[in-house]
């Protein structure tokens, strides 16, 4: 391309979900001439929000993890001058769980102490060895944070006296660890109780990216007061006064390389921008987009070939009357159903949602937003059937757990795998980029640098992983990389 005829920018960010506008609103702050180009009019990926009758549904929130003083999130609004503007809600329990027809819900603490008090007073012969676990986990995750902090340099060898629980354990699944460890079924359950987070049994499940996941919630679970949507604004907010760019509807559908570097892009409206830094913020599944194909290493071709999307969801939204809504909790995750599941998929958990009892400006006065969803594998075209399958299992799972629900819950709408794919360009609707078995997981994940000079990564199809939390630090160690280089 010809970088006479086109603005020029430090770097370009292709993706405004929250792992692109954290690195843009990181890089711009720190005086790079920033660029992001969203293919939507709205920001933020999937942290977006629908508003109806006055209720409001955040599309992918269960729960976020890191927005305690010192998590990852606090402290990028510390950085960026927004911390006043935004107000994290605790949610705790965390999440309630409903097992089969057990009428004592498991109700499960976003604390990792009192989690492990929890645990131990219900199983106390095994207190030494569930603390050893979360000694494990918490140690799997500073590990990779300080690897993904360093890089490589100068660990290549003595990688495993550096990093010995990632060295120890990157193979693992949970199964395998809680086998090794004989702890029993009944106690198992309960400890891997977050792993429908990750949307896989125990037995296809990394280690590393469970203790992730689990340590990541281990000081708190929390919601965004006024939506999900305040973060992607407040982080656009930064990318502005720090003199950057957004350009909305700009889908970019090629890169442009030079002298075996990358060189700028072009949208679909035509515009070329230049560039020797671009970072792919969305999915790669859908490509490179280089324009020239033959550039790209075919070892890294037939790696991310070969890589296997995390599921999806069927998501429906309702509206239910206060009074329906005493004795629910705001997070529930119900398995082992006595109705039948209408898909077959990995895992027979479904989960059910009220955020508004956690922030009632969620909500109308006198009423509640429910949220029901069923992980699904990605890219499962649910047909107007299968999807009204969906909907009346939940209804009727829900309804026969509380029948105070029968004849309130007022349908809005709903959502399947075609339509979160629309949303965010995540092929397949997947909601939390490669899903986390042993061989994408932790350093065996695409890194943030790929084979091509000048092009990176960030978001949940590459380090450390999928989820708000994850992908936030994501943007953040990109951001750090490539002032590192450049
Ligand atoms: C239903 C659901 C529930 C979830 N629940 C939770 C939860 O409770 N807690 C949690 O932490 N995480 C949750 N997640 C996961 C979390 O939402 C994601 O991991 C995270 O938001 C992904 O962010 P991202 O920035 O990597 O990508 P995305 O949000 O996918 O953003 C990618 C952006 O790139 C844009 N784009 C794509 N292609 C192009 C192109 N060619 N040109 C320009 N722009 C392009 C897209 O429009 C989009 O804006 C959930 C996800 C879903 C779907």
């Amino acid at each position: 391309m010809d970088q006479r005829l086109s603005p020029h920018f430090d770097t370009i960010i292709i993706g405004a979900g929250l792992a692109g506008l954290t690195c843009a609103a990181l890089l711009a702050k720190a005086g790079l001439r920033v660029a992001v180009l969203e293919k939507n009019s709205r920001l933020g990926g999937y942290a977006v929000s629908y508003a109806i009758k006055g209720h409001r549904f955040d599309i992918a929130v269960q729960a976020i993890g890191g927005c305690d003083t010192d998590g990852v999130i606090s402290r990028l609004f510390k950085e960026l001058g927004h911390e006043n503007r935004i107000r994290f809600l605790p949610c705790e329990p965390a999440r309630v769980y409903y097992f089969g027809n057990d009428s004592h819900p498991w109700e499960q603490s976003g604390l990792t102490p009192k989690l492990i008090d929890s645990l131990s007073a219900r199983f106390p012969e095994y207190h030494s060895a569930i603390t050893r676990c979360y000694e494990t986990w918490s140690g799997i995750l500073r590990e990779l944070e300080e690897i993904a902090q360093r890089g490589s340099d100068g660990v290549a060898f003595g990688f495993s006296r550096s990093y010995p629980m990632l060295s120890r354990y990157s193979a693992y699944t949970v199964k395998e660890f809680f086998d090794q460890l004989a702890i029993p079924e009944a106690l198992r359950s309960l400890m891997t109780s977050r792993s429908g987070y990750c949307m896989l049994p125990t037995e296809r499940l990394s280690l590393v990216g469970f203790a992730c996941t689990e340590m990541t919630y281990g000081k708190g679970a929390w919601m965004v007061e006024g939506g999900i949507e305040k973060i992607p604004g407040l982080l656009a907010k930064s990318v502005y006064e720090s003199g950057g760019m957004i350009m909305r509807r700009a889908r970019m559908v090629r890169i442009y390389t030079k002298d075996g570097a990358v060189d700028g892009v072009e949208t679909i409206k035509g515009d070329q921008l230049s560039s020797n830094c671009v970072v792919i913020a969305s999915s790669l599944k859908s490509g490179l987009f280089l324009d020239r194909p033959q550039m790209i290493p075919d070892r890294f071709t037939r790696r991310v070939a070969l890589m296997e999307p995390s599921g999806s969801y069927y998501i429906a939204y309702y509206s239910i009357p206060e009074p329906a809504a005493r004795g629910l909790h705001h997070n529930m995750e119900f398995t082992g159903l006595k109705i039948k599941h209408p898909l077959a998929f990995s895992t027979d958990a479904f989960y059910m949602l009220v955020p508004s009892l956690i922030d009632p400006s969620a909500a109308p006065p006198g009423r509640h937003c429910l949220c029901l969803s069923l992980p699904c594998p990605a890219g499962y075209s649910l047909a107007k059937d299968e999807r009204n399958a969906c909907r009346m299992f939940l209804e009727e799972s829900v309804i026969d757990r509380f029948p105070m629900l029968k004849g309130k819950m007022q349908f809005f709408f709903d959502l399947g795998p075609r339509q979160l794919e629309t949303i965010s360009g995540n092929p397949g609707g997947s909601a939390y980029g490669w899903v986390q078995t042993p061989e994408q997981s932790g350093i065996r994940r695409l890194g943030m640098k790929t084979p091509i000079s000048g092009l990176y990564l960030t978001g949940h199809w590459t380090m450390p992983g999928g989820g708000i939390a994850g992908v936030i630090t994501s943007g953040r160690l990109c951001a750090r990389m490539i002032l590192k280089d450049y």
